[in-house]
């Protein structure tokens, strides 16, 4: 008796479809690199898959994905634990509470979502009793208003100097670089190469004080393109690998 597991049919379809899906967002992410003059091994793509099943992030693993974003912690935790086998890295980049911390600083190794001082000391916490050094990116909100914390999550450009430099002297983190999601209200509105260069200058300034801080995370389906184009490093890509996202209440 043959005792090999053949994929389900539909299991094999949606292997195909995330195979597909994923050669055109690789030949996108090609064709950003080409047009800007930079290498391809110079920008990750870091596939997230928020609201689709462990199964699909297994299926992506086979594919040769490497690094997963989640942005909530309730599905991320399970879905890490279930797919904790792969060679794969672990990117949280949804607005985070303190008391989640803990539980993100058991499976990411990234936190791309960093934007207050009590959140750096609820994670560094966290990083230290779970014996993990984690990976902190500044999120950026250019929506918001000075001094203060985005709707959305993200810090003010102006808070971003301070933070950076709580995250440099908190045990258990490491300050990996900053992150910003193409803001929907202010000025850059409807702009995201915009938003994307003022990232990337940010980033410049930053880097003068913490040279190892390189990450620029930014860019999704919609606009990878710009962001490439800007200097982003990592692309965080949804929908256009996984398909479009049912709509959460
Ligand atoms: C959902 C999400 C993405 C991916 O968005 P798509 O439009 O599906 O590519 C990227 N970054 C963050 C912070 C997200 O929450």
């Amino acid at each position: 008796m043959m005792t090999e597991a053949v994929p389900e049919p539909s299991e094999a379809a949606r292997k195909a479809e995330l195979s597909e899906n994923l050669a055109r967002v690789e030949e996108r992410i090609g064709s950003a690199c080409v047009a800007a003059g930079r290498k391809r091994e110079d920008v990750t793509l870091v596939v997230v898959t928020k609201t689709y099943p462990a199964g699909d992030v297994r299926l992506l693993a086979e594919l040769g994905v490497r690094h997963v974003a989640e942005n909530r912690d309730q599905d991320a935790a399970p879905k890490a634990a279930a797919c904790a086998d792969l060679p794969l890295t672990w990117h949280f980049v949804g607005q985070l509470q303190t008391n989640k911390a803990r539980s993100v600083a058991g499976y990411a190794d990234f936190v791309h979502s960093v934007d207050r001082v009590r959140l750096v000391s609820a994670l560094s916490a966290a990083a230290l009793r779970a014996e993990r050094e984690l990976g902190c990116l500044i999120q950026v909100a250019f929506d918001a208003e000075s001094g203060s914390v985005a709707a959305r999550g993200g810090s003010a450009p102006d808070g971003v100097a301070a933070l950076a430099e709580a995250v440099a002297d908190a045990q258990g983190l490491r300050l990996d670089g900053v992150m910003t999601v193409a803001p929907l209200e202010g000025p850059l509105a409807g702009r995201p190469g915009e938003a994307f260069e003022r990232l990337v200058e940010i980033s410049t300034s930053l880097r003068a004080a913490h040279p190892a801080a390189t990450m620029v995370s930014a860019g999704m389906s919609a606009d990878l393109e710009e962001a490439v184009r800007a200097g982003a490093t990592h692309v965080r890509v949804g929908s256009a690998v996984l398909g479009d996202r049912p709509r959460l209440g």
